[in-house]
């Protein structure tokens, strides 16, 4: 029957021996092949009970059982909801709970802690290993080869992906057949994928760049994928040369240019290097450029929207903007006090439109309104300024604007002015608690490797730059920043970390 998305990405592979995946041992998996796997896994799910609309949990190592996985709930109409693995039993219990899933599959290593979980919430557990081994394997290993989908239309949910719920609880965001498809299609064009790419992927794919953006879009333009389990520098440089291109989240340039190893050379054969999810340093922008020749390409996208923005493939790509709206996207800058659009160049929330926009939070309506008005508009949370030309720069998330003695300060102009300074590798400024004026800027400093600056010295430096109020009241030198695995810096952590800074 017709499957909406399923038809769109496979159909031009069907019987294929083509490899759609290179794996790092050197072997190598066609699409036939994978797509015999997807047969039976989605057989298994049926059999297992799943209807379409049912949700299907897993926690499982990125591996191509994992993506096999994935096509299958499309094919079978399953709902298909990944799980950060680095979440705790007591986390996913959460999501097994909110999500009603019938069906879990985890890597055998958890399902001994994850068994009284699933059971108190009367979902079965079941296990699939990264080497294609466990029960849910064994239960699917008979089955047929062929497998007639259940039909799917553009508005059926194809994933939910629960956001990283950095304040408050995670919201399960509904992803549609056509919120996915048209962002891969869009992608495609404007990216210019071919059947001549070959996709370096080091990403994990329980999050939408790995998931969605990347693997999609290899699909779409029928490019095979180097399908590495995670990102290890010297590993992703020894395929380089076989690649064509890369998705990659900002810590996967630091620490390539943190590599002796990476060159001019070691990237020659590159097409294009994309990068987003968190920001790029424009400093990381100008030294990749000078090491290799390439410009990264930015863009900006989050689970509820999927892509939004990007800088193009052919014409500018501007160091530090995400660049211009996807075509079929609408987007725009928002006052939150008097719910008009400001002025171009100003600073205000980001609100997009589009057929890449979801449809609400499972079972969250009240959340669902507050975020996603009646005109179809979703509030992205997400401050930043759009200039005349289009292009857009993001600021830091609302949340995290400081309100220090009246006057709003922006995080993002601060660590830029602290970036900049000599000795200095990265920053995080926020705000916290103070008894006079609100909050107080706080500013957490990475130094690079044989800088000796102290905190007063930088304060003083920064002092010359910023207005008074902006100025960071304390500077705190840290060895590191903590971070996500999609390398977003945690502030929230921070904030907790330092609240009692300013206590009396
Ligand atoms: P997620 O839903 O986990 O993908 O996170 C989405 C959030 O990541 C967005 O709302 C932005 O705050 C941030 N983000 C994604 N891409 C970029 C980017 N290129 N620059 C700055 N922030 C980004």
């Amino acid at each position: 029957m017709p499957n909406h998305l399923f038809d769109a990405l496979f159909a031009r592979h069907q019987g294929r021996s083509e490899p759609f995946l290179l794996l790092p041992g050197g072997g190598a998996i066609g699409y036939a092949e994978f797509l015999a796997e997807t047969s039976r896994y989605a057989h298994a799910l049926t059999d297992l009970g799943l209807s379409p609309g049912d949700r299907l949990a897993v926690q499982l190592e990125k591996s191509p059982h994992m993506l096999a996985v994935y096509v299958a709930c499309l094919r079978a109409g399953v709902i298909f909801l990944p799980l950060n693995t680095a979440y705790t039993p007591h986390e996913a219990s959460y999501f097994l709970e909110n999500s009603g899933a019938r069906l879990m599959l985890c890597d055998g290593a958890r399902q001994a802690d994850l068994k009284p979980i699933s059971a108190r919430l009367g979902a079965r557990l079941m296990a699939l290993n990264a080497d294609g081994t466990g029960d849910f394997a064994d239960h699917a290993r008979d089955r047929s080869d062929g497998f007639e989908n259940v039909g799917r239309g553009p508005d059926d949910l194809a994933a939910f992906l629960y956001t990283s719920g950095t304040t408050g609880r995670s919201k399960g965001a509904m992803l549609s057949h056509e919120n996915l498809l048209s962002n891969a299609q869009a992608l495609t064009e404007l990216w210019q994928f071919t059947a001549e790419d070959v996709l370096l992927h080091a990403l994990p794919i329980f999050h939408t760049h790995g998931l969605f953006v990347a693997t999609h879009i290899a699909l779409l333009a029928g490019a095979p994928m180097i399908f590495l389990p995670k990102f290890d520098a010297d590993e992703v440089i020894d395929w380089m040369p076989r690649a064509t291109s890369m998705m990659g989240v900002p810590t996967f340039y630091t620490r390539l240019l943190a590599n002796p190893r990476f060159d001019r050379n070691a990237a020659a054969h590159m097409r294009l290097f994309v990068s987003g999810s968190a920001p790029l340093l424009e400093e990381t922008h100008l030294a990749f450029e000078a090491r290799t020749g390439h410009r990264i390409l930015e863009r900006y996208g989050m689970t509820e929207t999927n892509m939004n923005t990007s800088n193009p493939v052919a014409g500018e790509r501007r160091a530090g903007t995400v660049g211009l709206p996807l075509p079929g996207v609408e987007l725009r800058i928002m006052d939150p006090e008097t719910g008009q659009e400001v002025a171009p160049g100003e600073i205000g929330v980001i609100e997009v439109r589009g057929p890449n926009v979801f449809s609400g939070y499972w079972q969250m309506p009240e959340k669902t309104r507050e975020e996603l008005r009646e005109d179809g508009f979703f509030i992205t949370g997400d401050l930043g300024r759009m200039a005349a030309d289009g292009y857009v720069t993001i600021v830091g998330r609302a949340k995290d604007l400081i309100i220090t003695g009246g006057f709003n300060v922006y995080p993002k102009e601060v660590e830029q002015c602290l970036d900049a300074l000599p000795g200095v590798a990265e920053s995080a400024v926020i705000g916290v608690p103070h008894p006079d004026f609100g909050e107080g800027v706080v500013a957490i400093v990475v130094l690079t490797r044989d800088a000796t600056l102290d905190p007063a010295t930088l304060m003083s430096t920064a002092a010359a730059q910023l207005a008074a109020f902006k100025r960071p009241k304390r500077v705190m030198v840290r060895e590191s920043l903590p971070r996500n695995s999609m390398g977003k810096v945690q502030k929230a952590a921070l904030r907790e970390r330092y609240a009692d800074l300013f206590d009396a």
